[in-house]
Formats: structure tokens, C-alpha cells, sequence
């Protein structure tokens, strides 16, 4: 017999950290359940990022929402996580001769806000990161504000936070079937039977997937495949202090992992949802890479995963209903920056969802709702005609 699992306010759909820091900012007020479709919530591209908060990463709404987040990772509030979310790393973007005109664009781009900005060349940058080739690092530009986010004590505090503010929150739970009756969502999953008055799409990867499922549009949010590793050097650097290294093309990125080295080749290869595995094609690109603009002499690779990061095509994120689609919601494409706006995106979709002004928090760091809302893709069809 089908397990009847109630009636909801909202349901939200996937437990990566968009669903369980939306379900966090609902609970206290509506009733809320999240359904997860793997036995671990964070199974997928929120357990398998490479941790940074970095204000200065991505375009300029990615950009207002990592400052407005920003304040969340400080003081997440009492009984959130036992210790600190964020521990400072910086961010060292390098580049050789060929392309220090992109290096001094990017100086200017940030120099408005980012007010300890500093450039680095020579001796200097060879102090600074000894293992970066001279010929591949002409120029370096450091940005000391970027921090290690300990993601795994946010998502945690931010699943917990839920239940303890009344939520549910259930594993094994992929939803199959989604019906709009009378003002409801009726749901289907393989946990139960569900309703709801407003469907929450957080399905990361498989957003448009649950669109088509629910009845609503697509918004061609497209899944990227990314992959990382963690090497022991042969190198005896002592690089605990290193700042997460990039260079301006981003073809390779580096950074201190518990006595080890992640690196990433920063590939971006289209696949569909699923459960993404690193092809040892983008292994052999990142240490040939590695080879050639580094001195790292890679003794073990001691992990290797890879995850979706799925965009929008303007590469900024979705928060917001569907115009079309009554109690459709939708929180996804959140890219490469995911884990650093959730706090931001989950305060926003949670005014929405209430009905209620954005917060003044946001809006002083021009976080705005046009931009990340749905309607934004209809609009340019709509010229596109
Ligand atoms: C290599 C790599 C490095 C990254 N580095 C960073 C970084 O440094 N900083 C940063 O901020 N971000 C980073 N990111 C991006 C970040 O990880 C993502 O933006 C973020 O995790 C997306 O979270 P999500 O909850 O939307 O997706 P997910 O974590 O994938 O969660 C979606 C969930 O929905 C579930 N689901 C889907 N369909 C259904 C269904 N029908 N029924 C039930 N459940 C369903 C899935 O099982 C999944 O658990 C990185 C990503 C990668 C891959």
C-alpha cells in the first residue's frame, strides 16, 4: 500500500545545500518537507565542490550574493555549527606574458571593491608561490578575502537547523510524479504520496528534468562536468598558507587541502544528470597541465571525484516562481558558486515564497529579484521573436 507522507506548504525537491538552506529559512514559519532522492543528502555536487567563498568569483549578481551571504558564514547563529564556517585562504590568479593585459583588466574590474588587492610579479611571486613557473607566471594578482568554506558543517547545520525548526527531511525519496489539482501539488515519490502548495525545484542537475515532470517550461539549464583530484607532492613545500592559486584563463586551479594538494583542470563538458565520474582524459589534461606551470611533482593521487556544475545560460543563478506554472518554484542553476550564495539565495526564495519584500540585507549589496527570476529566459524569447 502506498505510504501516505501528509500535506505540506511547501515540498521541496533535493537535499543538496540549495533544498536544505531553503527548507533552514521556512521551517519556523510553514510546513515544510524535503525529499531527497539518494540515501545521503549531498551525495551530488553540493559533497564534491572545492570549497572556496571567494567574493570576487563569477558575474556581478553571482558577485552581490556571495556579499550578501557573507554575514551568514560569519554568525551563522547559536547552535549552528560547533566551530567556524569559513577560514581564510585568498585567491592568486596568475598569468604568463601572452595574457597580462586579461591579469590588469581583472585588477581594474575588482579594484572598486576589493580594496587589498595586490600585484605581484618576480622574486616576489616567486617567493609568494614558489611552485609556479617563471615562464607560466609572469604576473600574479592576490585577493586576500577568500575564504575555505567547511561545507560539510554548513550543509549539517543547515539540515539539522530544519528539523529542529520542524522540517522533514527524507532520503530514498525520488519524485516520480508531479500533479497540479485544485490549488495542490500532488506528488509521488518512491517514500510516498505527498501534497503541497508550492513545489520547490532544488533538484541541481536535474532541474529541467523535474520542470518536465511537474509540467513546466525548461529553462535549458545545462549540467557541466568538473573534475578534481588530491595529490601528495614530492616536493617538501610547506603550502598549508597557499591561497587557492588560478590562472586568468582558468585552465588549472590549485589549493592547500589538509597536507595534501587539490587541483582541478576547471573542465566544463556537457553531460546529462547523473552520478558524475572523473574520465581519465581530464585526469591526464590536469597533470600534464600541472607539468607544465608548475613545479609540483605529483607522488600519489590520493582522490578523484567529479560533480555537475549546471548553469543557466546566462550563468547566473534561478530563484523564483514560474510565471506560468502556478507554485513552481524555482532554485537551481546556481553553477560554480552554489555553496557561497546558498545563505543569500535561501533568505531571497524564502521572502519570495512568504510573500514578503526582499530583505534590506540583500538589496544593500544590489542582490536584486529580476535577475535571478525565471521570467528573465521568457523575456529574451520573447525579443528573440
Ligand atoms: C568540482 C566542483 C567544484 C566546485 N567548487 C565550488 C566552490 O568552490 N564554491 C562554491 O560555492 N560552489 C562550488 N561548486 C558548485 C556547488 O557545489 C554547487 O553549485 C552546489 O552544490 C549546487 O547545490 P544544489 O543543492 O543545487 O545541487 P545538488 O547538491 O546536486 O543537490 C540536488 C539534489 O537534488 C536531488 N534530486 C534530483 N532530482 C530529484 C528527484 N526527482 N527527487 C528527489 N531528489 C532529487 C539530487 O539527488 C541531489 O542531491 C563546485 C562544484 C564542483 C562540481
Amino acid at each position: 500500500m502506498t505510504k501516505l507522507l501528509g500535506d505540506f506548504d511547501v515540498v521541496i525537491v533535493g537535499a543538496g545545500i540549495a533544498g536544505a538552506s531553503l527548507a533552514f529559512e521556512l521551517a519556523s514559519e510553514l510546513r515544510v518537507l524535503v525529499l531527497e532522492q539518494e540515501s545521503q543528502p549531498g551525495y551530488h555536487t553540493t559533497g564534491r565542490s572545492a570549497a572556496l567563498f571567494s567574493e570576487v568569483y563569477g558575474n556581478d549578481t553571482v558577485r552581490s550574493l556571495s556579499r550578501a551571504s557573507r554575514a551568514f558564514f560569519d554568525t551563522p547563529g547559536a547552535g549552528f555549527s560547533e566551530h567556524s564556517l569559513l577560514e581564510p585562504r585568498g585567491t592568486l590568479f596568475f598569468s604568463a606574458k601572452s595574457s597580462l593585459d586579461r591579469l590588469q583588466a581583472l585588477q581594474a574590474e575588482l579594484a572598486p571593491r576589493a580594496t587589498s588587492l595586490h600585484w605581484l610579479e618576480g622574486d616576489e611571486l616567486r617567493r609568494f608561490l614558489p611552485a609556479l613557473r617563471p615562464q607560466a607566471a609572469q604576473a600574479g594578482l592576490f585577493e586576500p578575502g577568500a575564504c575555505d568554506i567547511d561545507v560539510h558543517a554548513l550543509h549539517q547545520g543547515y539540515l539539522s537547523g530544519a528539523r529542529r525548526r520542524g522540517a522533514t527531511v527524507i532520503c530514498n525519496a525520488e519524485v516520480e510524479h508531479a500533479e497540479r489539482t485544485q490549488c495542490k501539488w500532488d506528488l509521488r515519490s518512491r517514500a510516498g504520496d505527498c501534497s503541497a502548495t508550492v513545489l520547490v525545484n532544488a533538484a541541481g542537475a536535474w532541474a529541467d528534468r523535474l520542470a518536465v515532470l511537474a509540467g513546466a517550461p525548461i529553462l535549458d539549464i545545462a549540467p557541466l562536468r568538473r573534475t578534481a583530484l588530491v595529490f601528495e607532492d614530492q616536493q617538501t613545500w610547506d603550502s598549508r598558507h597557499w591561497p587557492l592559486t588560478v590562472d586568468i584563463e582558468e585552465t588549472i586551479y590549485f589549493k592547500p587541502d589538509a597536507g595534501r594538494l587539490l587541483a582541478s583542470p576547471a573542465d566544463q563538458t556537457p553531460s546529462s544528470p547523473c552520478d558524475a565520474q572523473p574520465d581519465e582524459f581530464d585526469v591526464a589534461v590536469l597533470l600534464d597541465r600541472l607539468e607544465r606551470l608548475t613545479f609540483f611533482q605529483p607522488k600519489r593521487i590520493t582522490g578523484r571525484w567529479a560533480g555537475l556544475r549546471t548553469f543557466t545560460t546566462d550563468k547566473t543563478p534561478v530563484a523564483g516562481f514560474d510565471a506560468g506554472v502556478p507554485g513552481f518554484f524555482w532554485l537551481a542553476g546556481q553553477g560554480g558558486y552554489g555553496i557561497q550564495t546558498a545563505p543569500a539565495l535561501a533568505i531571497l526564495s524564502a521572502a519570495l515564497i512568504l510573500g514578503r519584500s526582499m530583505p534590506e540585507s540583500l538589496l544593500v549589496q544590489g542582490a536584486s529579484v529580476q535577475a535571478l527570476s525565471p521570467q528573465r529566459f521568457l523575456q529574451t524569447s520573447a525579443l528573440d521573436i
